[in-house]
């Protein structure tokens, strides 16, 4: 079985402006690439899964969302990295796009999406890992340990300051 060190995209992949879905609006966090090499190196999946509710909000598409992650993924192929799957979440109950408003078990911090991975994938969960920058990314999953990144939503409730505290749990 192989294991998986899990992204949240916005916030730990990228900077967080506000609901970004082009390329243009895409600055990458500093030692996201460097993490992610150094966890390829030692054998990990790298997947993301990504709630992105501005589809429920009418603010972009599924394909504006498609097509940005596509972008993504040449991004990590220049760095010599493959991003085994983008995974992400269009539904949130207060959306105003009828198709995606409902409560959805693929919305962080429900499992769904990584129950999805880990059958596609064939990964291991008790050995995968998940970053996140939000209480929502500590996933209502007990056997996959998540640690999240302090920011500005996290109050005291962080595990590590930056990305590169994260390789010493890999
Ligand atoms: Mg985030």
């Amino acid at each position: 079985m192989n294991r998986a060190l899990f992204l949240d995209r916005d916030g730990v992949i990228n900077k967080d402006v506000s609901y970004p879905h082009k390329p243009e609006q895409i600055v990458f966090v500093e030692g996201i690439f460097d993490l992610c090499r150094k966890a390829a190196d030692r054998g990990y999946l790298l997947v993301v899964i990504t709630n992105q509710a501005g589809i429920a909000k009418g603010y972009f598409s599924e394909t504006d969302v498609e097509n940005l992650h596509k972008w993504m993924g040449y991004k990590f192929k220049e760095h010599g990295l493959k991003i085994s799957a983008f995974y992400f979440c269009p539904f949130h109950p207060e959306g105003v796009v009828e198709k995606y408003r409902k409560k959805s078990d693929c919305r962080k911090p429900s499992p769904g999406m990584f129950i999805k991975a880990a059958q596609d994938l064939n990964i291991d969960l008790k050995r995968s890992l998940m970053v996140g920058d939000k209480m929502s990314d500590r996933i209502n999953l007990p056997e996959l340990k998540c640690i999240i990144i302090k920011s500005r939503y996290t109050d005291k409730n962080y595990d590590v300051e930056t990305l590169s505290d994260i390789e010493k749990f890999l």
